[in-house]
């Protein structure tokens, strides 16, 4: 089924933007990089580039670069909300991760940059006396990723606590948003429609009892490993948890549950047999595997049911088109028909 496309990089990539920021970076670049060796999925073909950011100024070095050009560049923290293309990616991938993590604290709020790992933020925030990041402890990402998806647990989004977030135009400015210009809801932000990076979160937290808040973190890491598939690779909640469709005939878990979809396998790709909302990689799953499960569950679930389940997992395709898996999935497997 898949058909690969590799495209070696060009010269010109090579000279007009590998070579300057060889130069110029503070961070690290890093040529052909297998997007499966480094993706929590363990899925995707080649990259042409990675560059880890260490600076705001690495991120409008790049952008700066590349907005004249053809080729995409795709912005990833820990890449736990994407599948990557087995394909690869012809272009630049921007990593904002452990090279952009810092973190200070004063009174009750924490400035963070995008990439510092969101549970030790969590942990952080707790030895701080500070509460509101308890439903972040367990959620395997960065912050930046966070924001960007309002993401978090016990139905609360990293949202609630924004107050303010620095970016990166995508012309290589510096802007600051505040959390009304983030238009938080849910498990959506305007960061998702806008070409930014997202630099760094100043976050207002409340006072609390640091024993406290480690025993809500305790008991919510506790009922996340009982439910959650921890020991293969996987995209963590594949499909969106709409609301009316939870009123009225229950989580994408329990429905894709009863329809009798739990544990189906396509090639490498399984729907866990822990959790039907997680789709695992067996070993050498591909993002064509993924995609048929995600089309298949959606088109049984429709006729069972009638609600559409979308996907909160984005994928990216090779030439740089990133929509939701589902989308990506009714284009790919529709065409086949
Ligand atoms: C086992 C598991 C459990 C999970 N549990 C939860 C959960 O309970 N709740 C929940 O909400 N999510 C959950 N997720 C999904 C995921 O962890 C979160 O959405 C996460 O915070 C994404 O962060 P990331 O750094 O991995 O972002 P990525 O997956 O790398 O990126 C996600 C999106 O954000 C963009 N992005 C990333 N960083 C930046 C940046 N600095 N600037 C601009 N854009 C950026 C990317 O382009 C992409 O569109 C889970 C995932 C896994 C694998």
């Amino acid at each position: 089924m898949s058909s690969q496309q590799w495209f070696p990089i060009t010269d010109s990539f090579l000279r007009e933007v590998i070579a300057p920021l060889e130069e110029t970076l503070e961070g690290r670049i890093h040529k052909n990089v297998s997007l499966s060796q480094i993706s929590r999925w363990k899925i995707g073909g080649n990259a042409w580039c990675v560059v880890d950011a260490a600076s705001s100024s690495d991120i409008s070095n790049v952008f700066r670069l590349m907005r004249s050009r053809s080729e995409p560049v795709f912005i990833m923290g820990d890449s736990s909300n994407v599948l990557f293309d087995t394909r690869g990616f012809n272009g630049l991938i921007l990593r904002i991760s452990r090279s952009m993590s810092s973190v200070r604290t004063s009174g009750s709020t924490m400035v963070a940059q995008a990439g510092v790992w969101m549970p030790y933020l969590a942990r952080r925030s707790a030895q701080e006396g500070l509460s509101g990041l308890e439903h972040a402890v367990g959620i395997p990402g960065t912050l930046g990723g966070l924001v960007l998806m309002n993401g978090g647990s016990q139905r609360l989004g990293i949202g609630n606590n924004v107050l303010r977030v620095q970016c990166v135009t995508f012309n290589g400015e510096d802007m600051t948003l505040s959390r009304d210009d983030c238009n938080f809801s849910y498990r959506k932000s305007s960061l998702q429609f806008q070409r930014l990076a997202v630099v760094e979160v100043q976050l207002e937290l409340t006072p609390a009892d640091p024993s406290i808040i480690r025993r809500d973190m305790i008991n919510i890491l506790r009922s996340r490993r009982t439910r959650f598939p921890k020991n293969l690779p996987n995209g963590g909640s594949t499909f969106l948890s709409d609301p009316t469709m939870y009123s009225s005939v229950g989580a994408p878990g329990a429905i894709i549950e009863r329809i009798g979809f739990k544990g189906l396998r396509e090639g490498g790709a399984q729907i866990s047999t822990q959790h039907a909302n997680f789709i695992v990689n067996n070993g050498g799953a591909t993002s064509f595997d993924v995609l048929r499960l995600v089309y298949l569950i959606r088109q049984r679930v429709q006729d069972v049911t009638g609600f559409r389940l979308d996907c909160e997992v984005q994928h990216v395709r090779f030439d740089g088109v990133v929509a939701p898996a589902h989308v990506a999935a009714h284009e790919h497997f529709e065409l086949l028909r």
